[in-house]
């Protein structure tokens, strides 16, 4: 009997909390060249889990930007807001494995024993590959019972990755295999320890980036992650956190961002120039795909 032929999974997978802008389009085009190169499917993904910020009108507008743009992707497409009874329950899976606890620290609390930390050791504090300094560890030190007991009292809290206890149990050595447009693949080593204790279920919401988009990628049976190169030391965390919960990693292409004039990495927070803003103007679609590389017109899928 044949093994069934399984076809490569890509995905695109913008948050709705804002318009897109070239960098994205240069990623939903990258994502659709490679699926029409390697005969596989492309799927859309909707990461709105920061509630407070997405808004069904960005989703709206994603739809209609990508559809300009020539593409097209499998329907339904799955929305994260939709699914957190799934990220607790993979919430729940680590929790099992005693790799998580909670952390009751406000900004200014964190903020204060990093300064003390540097007042004492005449040192900059360590940092995350994202810039930002590693949490102190300070709730990793309660007891089980303290934390019971501010839970029970209904205190705010995240839920944060103890990195000493998910070295314990997964020393590693870590690693991914990426792959590029000349269809080469090689292993690249994963280093999940220099994310210090990240959180990994948010105060606000009850999952974070890092859970959904692992959870995700495996429901979705995505074997290929083509994304930002602003997301390539996540996957080292990403890497960690598939290993803990029992997923496969999928190979990874992390592209090089597209810059603004200024050499400045294009954001929606900027105003950075919308795709929407470039329609309107009278750029067709052809030109953006064109201007980013690709073909005019999307060519036949292999
Ligand atoms: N939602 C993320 C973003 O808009 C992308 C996540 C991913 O591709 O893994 O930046």
């Amino acid at each position: 009997m044949q093994a069934p032929v399984t076809k490569p999974v890509f995905r695109f997978a913008p948050s709705p909390n804002g318009r897109l802008h070239l960098g994205h389009a240069y990623s939903a085009l990258l994502n659709d060249d490679f699926a029409r190169r390697l005969g596989g499917r492309l799927l859309l993904r909707i990461e709105d889990i920061d509630i407070t910020r997405c808004r069904p009108a960005f989703e709206a507008a994603i739809d209609d930007d990508l559809a300009w743009l020539g593409l097209s992707w499998e329907e339904p497409v799955r929305r994260q807001s939709e699914h957190f009874a799934e990220y607790g329950a993979a919430f729940a899976r680590l929790k099992g494995r005693g790799v998580v606890y909670p952390c009751f620290c406000s900004r200014k609390e964190i903020a204060d024993a990093i300064s003390h930390g540097e007042a004492g050791s005449g040192r900059s504090w360590p940092r995350d590959p994202d810039g930002a300094p590693l949490y102190p560890g300070t709730c990793r030190a309660l007891s089980a019972g303290e934390a019971e007991g501010r839970m029970a009292e209904g205190r705010p809290h995240a839920w944060r990755i103890d990195m000493e206890a998910a070295r314990r149990l997964l020393p590693g050595p870590h690693s991914y295999r990426r792959f590029d447009r000349e269809g080469r693949e090689e292993t690249v080593p994963a280093d999940p320890w220099r994310w210090g204790d990240a959180v990994i279920r948010r105060k606000d919401v009850p999952t974070s980036y890092h859970l959904s988009v692992v959870l995700d990628d495996a429901l979705q049976g995505v074997t290929h992650v083509v994304r930002g190169q602003d997301l390539e030391a996540a996957t080292d965390l990403h890497v960690l956190l598939q290993a803990l919960l029992g997923l496969p990693t999928p190979l990874y292409h992390h592209h090089g961002l597209i810059l603004d004039p200024e050499g400045d990495k294009l954001a929606k927070s900027r105003q950075s120039e919308a795709l929407g803003d470039l329609r309107e103007r009278g750029v067709t679609a052809a030109e953006i795909r064109q201007r980013l590389g690709f073909p005019a017109q999307p060519t036949p899928s292999t």
